[in-house]
């Protein structure tokens, strides 16, 4: 049941279950473009006919992201989007029309950032890599890609 998701992952949070929490939490779990803005949360409860007011929105973002439930982005010239914080450190591209943002994950990217980082004489405990352009062709963007490693190539 996802209601019930949306309650046990509150609970393991430590938050308090109140209904403006659920429902967010919910429509950032089921979104199909999960990277939203507080605003973009505020439509889609007025269309599920929640009437939770903007700053509450805000608010209870603020509040899932000290919790460790969603991650906050800064991309340039647009506002905080926010996602859920699934663990995996991906990262962004954002078109810079429309705000559009997909994601990607590159294993040889990232070897190659650990051996930047040795070389500097540094551990690389994280990174963000935001890559602006524009959307070619809407009906042609993909939500996500994920490269493996050119070593252990897989065949999903
Ligand atoms: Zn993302």
């Amino acid at each position: 049941m996802k209601q019930h998701t949306a309650n046990t992952d509150l609970k393991k949070a430590g938050l308090k279950v109140t209904l403006p929490r659920v429902s967010i939490l919910e429509i950032l779990e089921e979104a199909e473009q999960h990277h939203m803005s507080a605003e973009d949360v505020y439509k889609t409860l007025l269309k599920n006919g929640n009437e939770i007011g903007l700053a509450t929105v805000y608010r209870v973002l603020t509040q899932f992201e000290a919790a460790g439930l969603v991650t906050r982005h800064h991309f340039d010239g647009g506002q905080a989007i926010f996602e859920l914080d699934t663990g995996d450190n991906h990262d962004h591209i954002v078109c810079l029309k429309t705000g559009k943002v997909s994601e990607f994950k590159d294993a040889v990217i990232e070897e190659r950032l650990e051996q930047i980082a040795k070389e500097l004489g540094y551990t690389l405990d994280d990174h963000k890599i935001v890559l602006y352009g524009e959307v070619i062709d809407s009906t042609k963007t993909k939500p996500f890609l994920h490269i493996k490693s050119s070593k252990t190539e897989s065949t999903d």
